[in-house]
């Protein structure tokens, strides 16, 4: 009889056990069934699942990618594949915050109940619309020519990111065997605009400006001279010219070094650590859930001379393009920034959300380096530069600390109602900031104003 029940017993915890598995299993399945269908090593779905696809489109409809006899097609354009590919990633998932990679089981048509087979696809929603301008991203990579780099372009009033491209870069149509020491496709897989870091130059003079108009009491009435170097504590700091005497608002279009050396040791290692951290330098933000790499900017062991470099840009200081970007849009909008997206079906992303915005400057600060912004183009490089829109930005000349052309920044924002417009661009060795990516960005700019004016 004692046996009896023991026997009872095990038999009753082993269904016990077994019942709650189940729950565990069906739970999981439901709530994670998507993502594991998803994983790179899924093999048989990385493979096939995506040549079964559905389509992907542009912001105006243009094929990016789509399917045909199991095998995924990319546009007919060369130059629109390369400059893409990035964003819409390749049948291997080696680009992994590509659209491709991340939104791989909504694309492939993975189904709940259905898994994916193909009654499953039916029913799922796998076409997707990007709100990206493929062919101003193609003008952004024709006008790299060759050359490495990221190039972002995002509405900053919808925050719809129209161009984002990064180089080097190579045809998702016949993808290249790359081995680990071809120096030519150094970072292919990572998408620079997201993940790549470079020393910003004068570009960060705007954080600099941020922090002396909110700190040193009439900074906008100081005057400034530069004799073309300086000597602080022994350690000479250079100026790309000797500009004389400069109001800030010169100071900050000619992009003067010695006056804005002098306002970061009048501002110190505390005021412009503290600026870099709100001004979104050193955050990551998510773009497309894609975390965007935190910058850096650490004065705790800089001597004078060094704080006075990092305001300028230079010392040890990284920025993620996008960040800049972000941050230049912030400025436009008076203040308050918005983070880019790139997914137009409001199905798969929670558009509210996106759209949210983050508080980064006073807008009473942003008004005036709007205005900054605004004069460093009309009267400095000119409007000829921009012919159809009015365009604030800085320009920054990177050194990269080796023995070789600096890296080329430009970052800004139109101020077009009909093309609100908030944009970063690095050419890697580029040299003048300017005459480099200011260069990029005008041919990208004015693409999306042509068929942003178009379409409307
Ligand atoms: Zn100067």
């Amino acid at each position: 009889m004692k046996r009896t029940r023991r026997r009872s017993y095990s038999v009753f915890i082993f269904a016990l056990l077994f019942i709650i598995g189940m729950f565990v299993f069906v739970f999981r399945w439901f709530s994670d069934g998507r993502s594991w269908a998803n994983m790179p090593y899924n093999g048989h779905y990385a493979a096939t699942g995506i040549a079964d696809g559905g389509t992907i489109t542009d912001c105006y409809g243009e094929l990016l990618a789509y399917s045909s006899d199991g095998e995924r097609v990319y546009n007919s354009r060369e130059d629109v594949r390369k400059a893409t590919l990035h964003m819409v990633g390749d049948t291997s998932t080696n680009i992994s915050t590509s659209i491709q990679s991340i939104y791989r089981s909504s694309i492939s048509g993975y189904n709940i109940l259905f898994g994916a087979s193909s009654f499953g696809k039916l029913l799922s929603n796998t076409n997707m619309q990007l709100t990206i301008d493929s062919a101003a991203c193609a003008a952004a990579y024709n006008a790299l020519s060759g050359r490495n780099g990221a190039v972002v372009v995002y509405n900053y009033k919808t925050g719809e990111l129209l161009c984002s491209v990064s180089t080097p870069t190579y045809d998702p149509a016949s993808p290249p065997e790359i081995s680990s020491d071809d120096t030519a496709y150094d970072g292919v897989y990572l998408d620079k605009t997201l993940s790549g870091l470079y020393p910003p130059g004068s570009t960060f003079k705007i954080v600099t400006l941020c922090a002396a108009i909110e700190n040193i009491p009439d900074v906008e009435d100081m005057t400034f001279y530069c004799g073309g170097s300086t000597d602080i504590d022994g350690h000479k700091v250079t100026c790309m010219d000797s500009h004389g005497e400069l109001t800030l608002k010169e100071a900050f279009s000619h992009s003067c070094n010695i006056a804005f050396a002098e306002l970061s040791c009048k501002l110190g290692k505390e005021t412009l650590e503290k600026y870099a951290d709100s001004l979104g330098i050193t955050s990551s933000y998510k773009v497309n859930g894609n975390p965007t790499a935190k910058g850096n900017f650490d004065l705790s062991k800089a001597i004078k001379a060094e704080v006075a470099w990092a305001g300028i840009g230079q010392y040890t200081d990284e920025v993620c393009p996008m960040n800049m970007a972000i941050l230049s849009a912030g400025v436009a909008r008076g203040g308050s920034t918005i983070i880019p997206h790139t997914v137009k079906n409001t199905s798969l992303i929670d558009l509210s959300a996106v759209m949210s915005s983050k508080s980064l400057i006073k807008p009473s600060t942003a008004a005036k380096i709007k205005d900054m912004m605004r004069s460093t183009v009309s009267d400095y490089y000119g409007d000829w530069s921009f012919p159809s829109l009015t365009v604030c930005a800085k320009t920054g000349t990177a050194e990269t600390g080796k023995n070789d052309d600096a890296h080329g920044w430009i970052t800004g924002f139109t101020l077009d109602e009909d093309c609100p417009l908030a944009f970063a661009c690095v050419v890697e060795n580029g040299g003048l900031g300017f005459y480099s990516a200011g260069n990029v960005v005008s041919q990208t700019l004015e693409t999306i104003a042509d068929n942003m004016r178009n379409e409307n």
